[in-house]
């Protein structure tokens, strides 16, 4: 099965994604992505990762979209410097 939308648009949905504001058929694309991209999949993994230890060290307060987008920013910045 083909890739239903490629890794530049999965990136550019990243923090969309991540709070859960992007259409369902978008996030079945994307869930399809990942299912066959283990780069994108790594990538996902970790900003969930971190967005779910943050709003738990938050006390369960939800994240204002702003915070997710700067956090989802600066993590892409740190991946590109790893490579
Ligand atoms: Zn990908």
């Amino acid at each position: 099965m083909k890739n239903p939308i490629d890794c530049e648009t999965a990136n550019e949905r990243l923090s969309e994604f991540l709070d859960a504001e992007v259409p369902e058929e978008i996030l079945e694309a994307i869930r399809e992505h990942l299912k066959l991209c283990p780069d994108c999949k790594v990538r996902f993994d970790k900003a969930q990762r971190t967005i779910t230890l943050y709003q738990v060290t938050a006390g369960g307060k939800e994240m204002p979209v702003f915070a997710t987008v700067k956090l989802t920013e600066a993590m892409q910045r740190a991946y590109a410097k790893q490579g």
